[in-house]
């Protein structure tokens, strides 16, 4: 995918009232800042950037700021909704972000984390 098309889909999928920036140069890292109604994430370039934009989304989207859930199930629906859309946008997920998603949200997997989600990541 080209990067006009990358924002494109940014512009179609950034939250009603939310704004979008880049990460500082060179950094991996994304965050969702509920308060100030802004994703930071990564320049797109491809499948793995494309998950972690659609992921911050995720948590915008799914109003993780007011439901209040465990932190694990928030990661496991953050994840869940940026598969969705990769599917929908006809990208081949890799097993090796498939594992690497699974391994995030196994970091907030504690004793209180649903079965669903404890089997998603394998734990
Ligand atoms: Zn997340």
């Amino acid at each position: 995918m080209q990067s006009l098309l990358y924002d494109e889909i940014i512009k179609r999928h950034t939250p009603r009232g939310w704004t979008v920036c880049l990460s500082p140069e060179g950094a991996k890292w994304a965050w969702c800042f509920v308060d100030s109604r802004k994703i930071m994430v990564p320049r797109i370039t491809g499948a793995s950037t494309l998950y972690v934009f659609f992921h911050e989304v995720g948590h915008a989207v799914l109003d993780h700021e007011h439901r209040k859930q465990l932190r694990s199930v928030e990661e496991y629906e953050a994840t869940q909704y940026a598969f969705g859309l990769l599917r929908v946008y006809g990208v081949v997920v890799s097993r090796g972000l498939v594992q690497e998603a699974k391994a995030y949200v196994k970091t907030y997997i504690g004793p209180r984390t649903p079965d669903y989600v404890k089997r998603w990541a394998k734990v």
